[in-house]
């Protein structure tokens, strides 16, 4: 059950597996696979957007932390939270970009990877539980959610977050901003980047936002609340 937070964290790529075409040999950070096929989650997010998302954008947030990362060795080692977590403590002249990159990289790495073409229309188990004890129901949290999604100003992105005792929480972040900068542990996020949406859905982002409900993993999401660590 680990497993599946621990491989959107992951630092080490895996050039055995050849899925790694970035940068140098050596790039420690690589792009997950998309778990569909790049036109799987038509019609609610169509292949132009996908593509341009995931392979242009999501890929240009791993070779930036790359290009970074390659002349600091002593920090390759880090997972993506590690490195978000304790930015501080890495030298001044990388923080910000660091700080960028790897929220930029674990930010779509959650996206992309909790998509699914036929997913469970809700969520079940624990998860159920949760948002049934904190929204009242998984339509009121809907509401909720997306009323959170449609407040963000500028380029953001809408959590839903846990703590470590399990409560539940919506919470906005900006730009590359992790949950793990507020403590809050990541269950599924929703990108509300403009380039998120716009190719096909234009202004209408509320669409998007209905649209993304149709492919949200609530399978995956239950095993990221199950799962909550703080790493
Ligand atoms: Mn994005």
């Amino acid at each position: 059950m680990k497993e599946e937070r621990g491989k959107l964290n992951e630092r080490r790529s895996n050039l055995d597996e050849g899925r790694d075409d970035l940068n140098e040999q050596q790039a420690p950070y690589y792009l997950p696979e998309l778990p569909y096929a790049v036109n799987g989650l038509e019609p609610y997010i169509d292949k132009e957007t996908i593509s341009v998302h995931h392979f242009v954008l999501h890929k240009k947030y791993v070779y930036n932390l790359n290009e970074v990362m390659a002349k600091y060795p002593a920090y390759q080692y880090y997972s993506l939270v590690e490195l978000i977590k304790n930015v501080n403590n890495l030298p001044a002249e990388i923080r910000t970009p660091v700080f960028r990159n790897a929220g930029g990289v674990l930010n779509h790495n959650y996206y992309f990877d909790m998509m699914n073409p036929a997913p469970n229309a809700l969520p079940s188990g624990n998860l159920s539980k949760a948002i049934e004890k904190k929204f009242g129901s998984f339509d009121n949290f809907k509401k909720d959610f997306t009323a959170a999604a449609m407040a963000v100003f500028g380029s953001g992105w809408t959590w839903l977050v846990t703590d470590l005792q399990g409560s539940l929480y919506i919470i906005n972040t900006e730009n590359q901003v992790t949950p793990y900068s507020y403590d809050r542990i990541p269950i599924i996020p929703i990108d509300i980047w403009e380039h998120a949406y716009f190719l096909q859905y234009q202004a209408a982002r509320n669409d998007y936002i209905e649209a993304w409900f149709h492919v949200a993993d609530w399978t995956k999401a239950e095993v990221m609340y199950n799962t909550r660590s703080i790493e």
